[in-house]
């Protein structure tokens, strides 16, 4: 690839349409993502610059990589740059555009994964060679790790890595996906930081009956019928709203009308509110302050002429900050009344995670993007998704989701392209991105 450091628009975007090209689509098997072909992209990449890398493999083709600029004070607080570098299936019907083939339209460039999130991933690599580049000599060290398999809990990346390779990636402060987006106020941008995530608790829903013969379904345990029953009570359970700590310091930070402030902030009132607002709006803010179920997979059934006895149900369930598997159970036992005693749940527990705001890292941030973008200010957010973030966390570090993009990326694009459809970004987003963290990285570890 060219350098073309005297642009940084233009390098993040060569590099992001690579990494987009390479379709490091990850559904969950362990043999799909592959993401050494990003890898291999972003080590050749940083290889110029006189860089120590690692690579890791705990699984064949999953690899990771990790690049570091030593601090000259082993005492001195060390900062993550972190980016995966899978990304979810497409169905390119729904799509406008190729998918992978990373078209360049109107300063955007397309493609899966171009919010989601090789857009950091390569950002957060231009950043760290230009910094390497220019012979930066930090007191904390500074390290990149582009990271495998994090659309699928992070198994064989980012949880792999901190228990099995902790030294290799631990820092103090870890920067990674989720936050950026602009949000317009009267007194100028706000900039919401992800310092809470949900927690997942994804499960397996089984549901039994008895067998026979399809040609008398009359009085006849059919567990289809009773799965379908089963998704549609958890489709329109309503838990009630929570207004945790970091909700309220969200709205009242965002600076938005009283009215519309208030509204956010009535627990009883809040739900009804969200379902007047735009369509992406209203899922983040539902999902902010409720726990949620969302059934995804039926297995079920065997042949057409025969009553099914057992059938299957995944359903994606996001725990709030606070919420422990105890806590899911009673939802559940909610949602389905009578027939929670009658399933077997199975459920993986990996639950909400929490990082402090009073810290250097924020201080940092706070300071970098108050220079970036005239009259803004951070807000801290409750990220309803769940990143790599949450092992860093666990493992004591201080984890923020957070980048900087340009008034061209709105909160409901943003919020409606993760794992949607048409997913793009700006290049001017590109640029942007890629000063944060190099003004970050000076601002905190020298
Ligand atoms: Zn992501």
């Amino acid at each position: 690839m060219p350098a073309r450091a005297d642009d940084p628009a233009a390098e993040a975007t060569d590099l992001l349409r690579d990494l987009i090209r390479n379709q490091c689509v990850n559904d969950g098997r362990i043999e799909s993502g592959q993401e050494t072909r990003n890898v291999d992209l972003l080590g050749n990449y940083l290889e110029g610059a006189g860089l120590d890398l690692e690579r890791y493999e705990p699984q064949p083709g999953r690899t990771s990589l990790v690049a570091r600029i030593e601090g000259s004070d082993p005492q001195a607080p060390s900062l993550l740059l972190m980016g995966h570098t899978d990304v979810v299936p497409v169905n390119p019907d729904g799509w406008s555009r190729d998918p992978f083939g990373a078209e360049i339209v109107d300063g955007f460039v397309w493609g899966r994964g171009a919010v989601d999130m090789l857009n950091e991933t390569a950002t957060m690599a231009l950043a760290f060679r230009r910094l390497a580049d220019s012979g930066f000599t930090p007191r904390g060290s500074l390290i990149y790790l582009a990271v495998a398999d994090e659309e699928a809990l992070g198994t064989w990346g980012a949880k792999w890595l901190v228990e099995n390779e902790r030294d290799a990636v631990y820092a103090d402060y870890v920067l990674t996906e989720s936050g950026g987006f602009q949000v317009p106020s009267d007194v100028g941008p706000r900039l919401p930081v992800a310092v809470d995530e949900k927690g997942t608790y994804w499960s397996k829903l089984t549901v039994h009956g008895t067998p026979g013969h399809a040609s008398q379904p009359f009085r006849t345990d059919n567990a289809v019928v009773t799965a379908a029953e089963v998704v549609r009570r958890l489709h329109e359970y309503r838990p009630p709203a929570q207004i945790g700590d970091t909700w309220r310091r969200f709205v009242e930070g965002m600076r938005y009308p009283p009215e519309f402030r208030d509204a956010l902030l009535k627990a009883d009132e809040l739900r009804d509110f969200a379902g007047t607002l735009p369509v992406g709006m209203s899922r983040v803010i539902y999902s902010s302050t409720h726990t949620t179920f969302a059934p995804t997979v039926i297995h079920g059934g065997t042949k057409t002429n025969v009553i099914p006895d057992k059938v299957e149900i995944q359903v994606d369930i996001r725990t709030l900050p606070g919420e422990t598997a105890e806590d899911v159970h009673r939802h559940l036992r909610t949602a389905l009344g009578g027939l929670y005693d009658a399933i077997e749940i199975e459920g993986n527990d990996d639950g909400p995670t929490i990082s402090p705001v009073d810290t250097p890292l924020w201080d940092s941030l706070s300071r970098v993007t108050g220079q970036m973008v005239g009259g803004s200010a951070l807000v801290p957010m409750v990220y309803i998704g769940g990143t790599d973030n949450r092992y860093f966390r666990r493992a004591g570090s201080v984890g923020y989701g957070f980048a900087l993009f340009s008034q061209r990326l709105t909160f409901e694009d943003y919020a409606t392209m993760f794992h949607g459809n048409d997913e793009r970004i700006d290049q001017e987003s590109l640029a942007l991105t890629t000063s944060l963290w190099e003004e970050v990285a000076k601002d905190l570890l020298t």
